[in-house]
């Protein structure tokens, strides 16, 4: 029986890779140019780590979540997000004893057993950054302003930033009360789901995305309105800050968290023209987590980038990559040119260039067929009366021409035709 990939899981294969490859390329580039340092996290924790910070009754923790007990009778979970561990890595650390804060990214594959029929994976990829230990709402700016240069010089130019605060623990409560409040008057309107989670979490209740709902919440109140004045500070630096460097916002007052460490800064990113579901990142500033899993008060900022998301978004806006391909096939024609090819195969890839060499001495025809498929710039051909010559046949196999030249200067050859603007 044919085994195939678990369903939800892919792979990605050459021919797509590249532009996952480029899209790893350009934000290293960027984030490394903002003091960003990448780290990297086990992909399984403890159960606990993630029921404690995601938290009980969300979907991630109630339904999604890949847990197990190993042989040793411990509950591990596969990561289904990155933050959790980073901070924890943090803690066990004891990062915020170095001075200054740390920035970190990190790239690498989450797990959630989604339903795949919604084109979601069930491993899924992320990249994931944090900036952890400080308040100031410079950070915020550096980590939005970070955030649209990497999508820009990824190629995608028609973004909206989102952005809301939701406050903090000073002036949350009261928004929370007042926002219950309006959900009393209106209950009956609300989906099941909605009436039977209000009272615990009603900032979810801004979140449904049933008509019903959504229909009820246009008129609920914002949390904008009910910030104190350090977090209305906060918020005006921040959109001050943007401003001086061109980068405009929207005011998105459905932009809420339901865990009560989300505070103040909450954004996500919309890229124009893929229809209703077009965010390609969400992030948000979570003042609570670290203490809660465990470590000292202190605050934090961060976003996840979904890859799949991305990637089809970036199709979307026509990202091609081409593959790579040889810039020379050595053709040995005969059992005696063999091993010399072997050694010019070798001496080319040492000197930097992408080689590949012939498996078929026996037939150039097959060869060539090779070469072609490959899409080599170059063959050369090597065999017997070349070898006595102490020359080489050399091919560009775009043109079709054909010229000899010495064993000798194939490098020199080579190197200067590779130089071209193209390369
Ligand atoms: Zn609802
Ligand atoms: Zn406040």
């Amino acid at each position: 029986m044919e085994i195939k990939a678990i369903r939800g899981v892919k792979d990605i294969l050459p021919g797509e890779v590249e532009k996952w490859q480029f899209v790893e390329r350009v934000a290293r580039e960027v984030f490394e140019r903002y003091g960003y340092a990448e780290i990297k996290i086990p992909i399984f924790e403890h159960t606990s780590l993630f029921s404690r910070s995601i938290g009980e009754t969300t979907d991630i923790v109630e339904k999604e979540m890949y847990s197990f007990e190993d042989q040793g009778g411990e509950t591990l979970t596969l990561r289904p997000e990155a933050t959790a561990g980073i901070c924890r890595a943090y803690v066990e650390h004891k990062l915020h004893q170095q001075p200054g804060f740390v920035k970190f990214y990190c790239l690498g594959p989450m797990f959630r057993y989604e339903r795949p029929q919604a084109g979601r994976f069930r491993q899924f990829y992320q990249i994931d950054v944090e900036a952890i230990g400080e308040a100031s709402p410079v950070v915020d700016a550096e980590v939005l302003t970070m955030l649209m240069t990497f999508l820009q010089r990824l190629g995608l130019q028609q973004l909206e930033l989102h952005l809301n605060s939701l406050g903090d623990a000073v002036c949350r409560p009261r928004y929370r009360e007042e926002l219950k409040s309006y959900i009393r008057g209106h209950l009956n309107q609300l989906c099941p789901e909605c009436q039977g989670r209000f009272e615990r979490n009603p900032l979810r209740v801004l979140d449904c995305k049933k008509d019903g709902c959504r229909a009820v919440m246009r008129d609920a109140p914002q949390t904008m309105a009910f910030l104190c004045e350090p977090c209305r500070q906060h918020f005006d630096t921040l959109a001050d800050l943007l401003a001086g460097v061109g980068i405009g916002y929207m005011l998105d007052p459905k932009l809420v968290r339901g865990l009560d460490y989300y505070t103040r800064t909450t954004f996500e990113v919309v890229a124009e023209g893929l229809g209703a579901q077009n965010s390609v990142t969400g992030g948000g500033r979570y003042d609570g987590l670290i203490e809660e899993i465990g470590g000292p008060s202190t605050p934090g900022i961060g976003f996840a980038i979904g890859f799949e998301r991305l990637v089809t978004v970036l199709e979307h806006h026509g990202l091609t990559i081409a593959e790579p391909r040889p810039q020379v096939f050595v053709a040995p024609l005969g059992a005696s040119a063999l091993r010399e090819s072997f050694v010019l195969v070798e001496r080319l890839r040492g000197a930097g260039l992408r080689a590949e060499i012939g498996y078929d001495e026996k037939s150039l025809r097959s060869q060539l067929r090779r070469a072609n498929w490959l899409g080599a710039a170059f063959t050369i051909m090597l065999g017997e009366r070349e070898l006595a010559a102490g020359q080489v046949s050399l091919k560009d196999m775009q043109g079709g021409e054909q010229v000899e030249i010495p064993l000798t200067e194939v490098m020199t050859f080579l190197q200067e035709r590779m130089r071209k603007p193209s390369e």
